[in-house]
């Protein structure tokens, strides 16, 4: 199954939906006056995660598995943590956020929500879920982003996110608002956004990413944390096309519909090299929902070798060096024979 039907594009917006009520009521709850503050475990792999993350992977997976029953997912987070009984308070915080969206939700409901064994893109068409994508954004009240996608064949095919504090036309989209957007997208039916909170999906704006020309200024869309790419090396790159304009630094796929919008024309990804260590591959779940958004709203993407993204060989891109996304004829100059 390549194509979904549209009640699945419809389900996916609903769950959505309902995890960014329950990320935002612990942002807020966080971040508000007497609040305890927002505060993260850290992983296996170092890196952090939160109440929210949690809390939004639950909310995602019960609307689904409401709708559709038994679903394949490769999500980013798991049931292990929360089972630990050193995180007891951790897990009755999730309860508690993924209570805020659907109350009927119980410690036992959440912990079978979080405890699917990651499907294999390789084997089978699934469902990929970041749920809280950007959480050191998340954690400094900056950008963060809610991102599912339907992946099929090696590609993603529908693609729907939650950007819960971007705002599209102020001059600084960094900038965190406090009421954000939702973007959509099906293969072959073109982007589309609207206001996340009451937004219709039947009067969500078309996203289109306008014509970039050479001569034009190519303004960069880059990770607020240095560690996750070279932005030296992505400006280098760029210069390939054009002058640098402005750069956008922000957490999160958020950056993708900034660039499906025309805010910024290039989001490249150029990984750091560690010395003695190997490359990090980028995530299915960070960019299959953006990569699709992008595509439809008439950028191209690729690798920084300029070999298509390969989402059919696991949970890492790891057929790929780094990314690239942008209006065609500025990827191609910046890909294209040096
Ligand atoms: P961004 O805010 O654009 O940097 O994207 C956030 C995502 O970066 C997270 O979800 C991580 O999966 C990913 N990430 C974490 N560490 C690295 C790294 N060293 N290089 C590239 N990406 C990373
Ligand atoms: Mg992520």
């Amino acid at each position: 199954m390549s194509a979904l039907p549209i009640h699945h594009l419809l389900v996916a917006i609903e769950a959505l939906q309902a995890a960014s009520v329950a990320t935002e009521t612990v942002r807020r709850a966080g971040q508000g006056a007497g609040g305890e503050g927002l505060s993260a475990i850290t992983k296996s792999d170092a890196s952090p995660v939160t109440v929210a993350d949690f809390a939004s992977q639950a909310v995602v997976l019960h609307v689904l598995r409401s709708a559709l029953g038994e679903v394949p997912m490769l999500g980013e987070e798991s049931d292990g943590l929360l089972r630990d009984p050193a995180n007891a308070a951790v897990l009755d915080a999730v309860v508690a956020a993924a209570r805020a969206a659907f109350p009927e939700l119980d410690a036992r409901a959440v912990l079978d929500l979080l405890s699917i064994e990651r499907a294999d893109p390789t084997k089978e068409a699934c469902w990929t879920l970041d749920p809280v994508d950007g959480t050191k954004g998340y954690l400094r009240g900056g950008q963060y982003a809610i991102a599912l996608a339907w992946i099929s064949a090696g590609r993603p095919q529908m693609g729907v996110m939650a950007c819960p504090r971007l705002a599209l036309d102020v001059d600084d989209p960094s900038l965190p608002v406090e009421s954000g957007l939702l973007a959509f997208a099906v293969r072959g039916g073109g982007a589309r956004w609207t206001s996340l909170d009451g937004g219709e999906v039947d009067d969500a704006a078309p996203l289109r990413t306008p014509t970039w020309t050479p001569g034009e200024t190519v303004d960069l869309l880059l990770s607020a944390e240095s560690a996750h790419g070279d932005g030296d090396a992505a400006e280098d790159l760029g210069r390939r096309a054009g002058p640098i304009g402005r750069a956008f630094r922000l957490d999160s796929a958020s950056k993708y519909i900034l660039l499906a919008h025309g805010r910024g024309n290039a989001y490249m990804r150029v990984p750091r090299i560690t010395p003695g260590k190997p490359e990090r591959k980028e995530c299915v779940w960070d960019h299959a929902a953006g990569v699709l958004i992008a595509e439809e709203a008439g950028c191209m993407t690729a690798d920084l070798d300029g070999a298509p993204l390969d989402f059919g060989v696991g949970a890492t891109l790891a057929n790929n060096r780094g990314l690239i996304a942008g209006p065609p004829a500025l990827v191609r100059r910046i890909i294209g024979p040096g």
